[in-house]
């Protein structure tokens, strides 16, 4: 047996049992894209219901998602793709009719 081949297919070995450990967590992970900006959700006092009439569906702030149902974005909570069209925070603004 070659010797001097072990060690590059130990290693090449360990790589590939890495990649392998890393499949079921992408999977579960499903969108991994999403994301929330914990911080401005606070200072913000946002939350995933409406406040009487507000909501996030009808803030000027709001970018919709795919669908009208589906989580968007706002304009101020900088890297949050999690806003509900339901929600609310202080921060609301009247969409212009
Ligand atoms: S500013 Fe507040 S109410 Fe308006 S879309 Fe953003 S999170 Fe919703």
């Amino acid at each position: 047996m070659n010797e001097t081949l072990l060690p590059s297919r130990r290693k090449f070995l360990k790589i590939g049992g890495a990649a392998l450990a890393l499949i079921p967590v992408l999977a579960v992970s499903g969108n991994a894209m999403a994301a929330t900006n914990a911080a401005m959700r606070a200072s913000m006092k946002y939350q995933n219901k409406p406040n009487g009439d507000k909501n996030c569906s009808n803030c000027m702030q709001f970018v919709p998602g795919k669908t009208a149902k589906d989580l968007g974005g706002c304009k101020i909570f900088a890297g949050d793709t999690e806003i509900s069209p339901k929600g609310y925070c202080v921060a609301w603004v009247a969409k212009p009719k």
